[in-house]
């Protein structure tokens, strides 16, 4: 079969399946290999999705334990039902997992379940489920196989003990004491997760601050409101080793600038300190597709690798490992390889913490805008003074916009409070457009909502917040 297909993508996560649809809109005649079984890649089957469903459930349970009361609804005794909360997060994902199957259906995309490797330029080996190998020859090669965890040395994962974030979101039961190694994202959800359904929390993170990356006030504010919640922090402490036992785990600890070790003793240990690319067996050193130091599928600005006919997106490239940034890939890849032109705005991303209280952000930290030597204004509202927030009991956070001191077009937004995820999508469209401050504040906002707190931080670049 000589170029059978347009375009073979490997990797069926959402930067994969979202290019194999877009693809096959346009024309391409395209196939997707993926080995897990399902679709949907890490976010569908073990990240975004199964997480969020158990971040709903455990907000659930602790409204229904500790909220309602102050609403004047007493329900007596609250029992949790872990497997059904467990089995409910798991038809979720099959929900979902098999409506990409319908989707590829639908767009007659060839969905092919085994393991790719690139034998050569227009030529993809696909060892198939039942062992036998198959090879698909194409025009095009998209590779879209994401990334994995990243191991820490000493700590042995056992995805029951010792968990990845895959067992983290499959525990049969509520450990009492849960150790999240690692203070970023993914760690602070399960351990959100976990604590509210009554485990105790200990976050150990290396560096002095949880969330780096992440704007220094909202990160501050976030970890004050964790701590209150009732996570404990060992901050600037490294992990050295951890043993699984009979009844639990070892953790051992020491200060990350030298001092003496100690020991955690603990039920369940998260490792959850970063990913990494996974591009494993794919053949990419065999056929010279260039990656950096830290495995990383070099790429330009087309997606292109350093191999003609051979693309790369996702997780596996450069830039945040998100699905939003990897479906955006996906999307745009296809077009550029059925001959349009595309673009992403990457300053335009946003980013969201899917914690009580959420914390979204978008474009440059103050941090960075002083490092880069920007001239900016602030403008910051508090949820206290919102009244939504108010009748919703939910008045922990702020927005804080941040604009050219010039130009005034918005450089930056950092929210943390409730629904900050969503609020955050009026700054994304501004940034996308190119708008300032002003325009967020000379825009109507229904009334009573938490938007108008985004507003009235618009209005507060300017010192004319009205509701403070
Ligand atoms: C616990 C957790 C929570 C997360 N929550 C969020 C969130 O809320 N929001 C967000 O934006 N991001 C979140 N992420 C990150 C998100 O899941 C990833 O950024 C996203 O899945 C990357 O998409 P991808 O298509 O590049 O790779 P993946 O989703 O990793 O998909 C790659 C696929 O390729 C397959 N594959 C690999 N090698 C081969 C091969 N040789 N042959 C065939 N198939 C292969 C893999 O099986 C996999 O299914 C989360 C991640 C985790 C772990």
């Amino acid at each position: 079969m000589s170029d059978a297909y347009d375009l073979v993508i490997i990797g069926g996560g959402p930067g994969g399946y979202v290019a194999a649809i877009r693809a096959a809109q346009l024309g391409l005649r395209t196939a997707c290999v993926e080995k897990r079984g399902a679709l949907g890649g890490t976010c569908l089957n073990v990240g975004c999705i199964p997480s969020k469903a158990l971040l709903q459930s455990s907000e659930k349970y602790e409204e229904t334990m500790h909220e309602l009361k102050t609403h004047g609804i007493d329900v007596g005794s609250v029992k949790l039902d872990l497997k059904t909360m467990m089995a409910r997060k798991a038809k979720i994902v099959t929900g979902l997992t098999q409506g990409i199957e319908f989707l590829f259906k639908k767009n007659k995309v060839d969905y092919v379940k085994g393991t790719g490797r690139i034998a050569k330029v227009g030529s993809v080996a696909v060892k198939l489920e039942d062992g036998s190998e198959s090879t698909l020859e194409t025009k095009n090669i998209l590779i879209a196989t994401g990334s994995e965890s990243m191991p820490i040395p000493g700590v042995e994962v056992d995805e029951k003990k010792i968990v990845s974030s895959t067992g983290a979101l499959d525990l049969t039961k509520v450990p009492e004491h849960f150790v999240v190694i690692g203070g970023g994202y993914i760690g602070l959800e399960m351990g959100s997760v976990w604590r509210r359904l009554g485990s105790k929390v200990t976050v150990v993170e290396f560096l002095d601050r949880i969330t780096p990356g992440m704007d220094g006030e909202v990160s501050k504010n976030f970890q004050r409101i964790l701590k209150k919640q009732g996570m404990e922090f060992r901050l600037k402490t490294k992990v050295t080793g951890a043993k699984a036992t009979k009844d639990g785990v070892t953790l051992t600890v020491a200060p990350a600038d030298g001092g003496d070790g100690e020991d955690i003793l603990c039920d369940v240990v998260l490792v959850s300190v970063g990913r990494r690319p996974y591009t494993a067996g794919l053949g990419l050193e065999e056929v010279g597709v260039e990656m950096d130091n830290r495995g990383v599928v070099t790429i330009d600005d087309n997606f292109a690798t350093s191999v003609p006919g051979i693309y790369a997106i996702g997780d596996c490239v450069r830039g945040p490992m998100l699905a939003h940034k990897a479906e955006d890939e996906g999307m745009v890849s296809a077009e550029i390889i059925s001959g349009q032109s595309g673009h992403i705005n990457y300053d335009a991303i946003p980013g969201i913490v899917y914690t009580w209280p959420e914390v979204a952000s978008v474009g440059k930290t103050e941090e960075q805008l002083k490092e880069a030597g920007v001239e900016y204004r602030v403008g910051k509202f508090p949820f206290s003074a919102n009244s939504r927030a108010r009748c919703n009991d939910t008045t922990d956070g702020f927005v804080k916009i941040l604009s050219d001191k010039a130009t005034d077009r918005v450089l930056g937004t950092h929210i943390i409070g409730a629904d900050a995820g969503t609020l955050i999508h009026e700054i994304v469209a501004i940034m996308e457009f190119g708008g300032s401050a002003e325009d967020v504040a000379r825009t109507c906002h229904g009334h009573p909502t938490l938007s108008e707190a985004v507003r009235e931080a618009a209005l507060a670049v300017d010192g004319r917040a009205v509701h403070i």
